[in-house]
């Protein structure tokens, strides 16, 4: 289990062109900006977790990343600790 960055979308202020974190995100491909949804979007497969969005974000007082765990199996993980939805209804 490891963690990655997910972007809260209702904190994110992307919309009013803020870039942070896809300015300090040091993977390729990894933090991007959603331009339908305007929001920062990260693809969990290329994230590694250093946090480094977070700090920024948060630094910014935006506190729009939270990290989350994803399992072995490459699932989102809840605060619980159960995988979370992934765009579908968690059926387990
Ligand atoms: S730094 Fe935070 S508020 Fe700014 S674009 Fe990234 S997630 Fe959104
Ligand atoms: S945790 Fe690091 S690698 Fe993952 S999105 Fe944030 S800055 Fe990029």
């Amino acid at each position: 289990m490891y963690n990655v960055a997910q972007v809260i979308e209702e904190k994110c202020v992307a919309k009013k062109g803020c870039r942070l974190c896809i300015m300090y995100c040091p993977e390729a491909n990894c933090l991007d900006l959603n331009v339908e949804k305007m929001v920062a979007e990260v693809n969990i497969n290329r994230c590694k977790g250093c946090e480094l969005c977070k700090v920024v974000c948060d630094a910014a007082k935006h506190h729009a990343i939270e990290m989350v765990a994803v399992s072995a199996d490459g699932k989102l993980m809840d605060k619980a600790g159960e995988a979370a939805a992934l765009g579908q209804a968690y059926q387990g």
